[in-house]
């Protein structure tokens, strides 16, 4: 019997296979854009806005930066039980120029990486438990 695939952290991206997007907002006022998703008011000191749109931001970016993670990550970040240590890439998104942390795919560490190359958004198994497989996105080098 195989595992129903399920996301890991419900609504923050869409579950295409070929083609999947992070789920931000952007306030209607000024046009920030966020993510992990603002919905209560806009962290723009210069914007009153209280309404956000609920969009998809761009898949693919360049690294800004990137390290070993080798402890657990805070809430509401959900990583592999037991901890099991992954790179972690912080992305400049294409559109947005917003920067959105991600683990790198499997098999990728730092030293394949490097600043200003492209990357693109995947969806890929975080862990899996008794009922399900859980999915993360995960950023991965284009060539
Ligand atoms: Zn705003």
């Amino acid at each position: 019997m195989t595992k129903p695939t399920v996301p890991a952290l419900e609504g923050w991206f869409t579950l295409d296979a070929e083609k999947p997007h992070l789920i931000g907002t952007q306030c209607k006022s000024c046009g920030t854009y966020y993510f992990p998703k603002q919905s209560v008011f806009c962290k723009n000191p210069d914007c009153n806005g209280e309404a956000f749109d609920e969009v998809q931001l761009s898949r693919t970016g360049k690294v800004w930066s990137f390290t070993n993670a080798c402890y657990q990550p805070p809430e509401p970040y959900v990583s592999a039980d037991p901890f099991v240590p992954y790179t972690i890439i912080a992305v400049e998104l294409e559109k947005e120029k917003m920067i959105v942390l991600g683990q790198a795919v499997e098999g990728v560490d730092v030293s394949q990486l490097k600043a200003g190359m492209g990357v693109e958004l995947v969806l890929e198994k975080l862990f899996e438990d008794e009922q399900s497989v859980k999915l993360t996105w995960k950023w991965k080098p284009v060539a």
